[in-house]
């Protein structure tokens, strides 16, 4: 290994054995004394800590409805009978627009009363 004198600078190649364990030198040069230690290897790094394992999260609180969200969804059955679907439909309509000329018919006075122009319908409607 190389030493190098710390007075002086002067080079030394000194076989590593001879100084294993530390050995006192002496510089021919500037006749220094000084103690020269092996190099050692460098000591290993420290272990570092392991890192602390995570705590572990409470589960969060279930939303309600969630849990349904990875269930299949049936897809919405076609109907056999759309017709009978759209007559349905038709009736209804039908029958909410009865229920309101009925309404109409029955409240005459009080929707006059509320809103003269509606008396023009009931003209119209031969109600008058
Ligand atoms: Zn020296």
């Amino acid at each position: 290994m190389r030493i190098l004198c710390p007075q002086c600078q002067a080079a030394y190649e000194v076989p590593e054995r001879l100084i294993a364990g530390g050995r006192v030198l002496r510089c021919v040069k500037c006749r220094h004394e000084w103690r020269e230690e092996a190099e050692a290897p460098p000591p290993p790094p420290p272990p570092k800590p392991a890192p602390e394992p995570a705590p572990p999260r409470p589960a969060p609180p279930p939303i309600p409805g969630q849990h349904r969200a990875h269930q299949p969804i049936d897809p919405p059955r076609p109907s056999r009978r759309p017709g009978l679907a759209l007559a349905a439909a038709w009736a209804a309509s039908a029958l909410a627009l009865a229920g309101l000329v009925a309404a109409i018919l029955a409240y005459q006075a009080p929707i006059t009363a509320a809103w003269p122009p509606a008396a023009r319908l009931y003209v119209l409607l031969g109600k008058a």
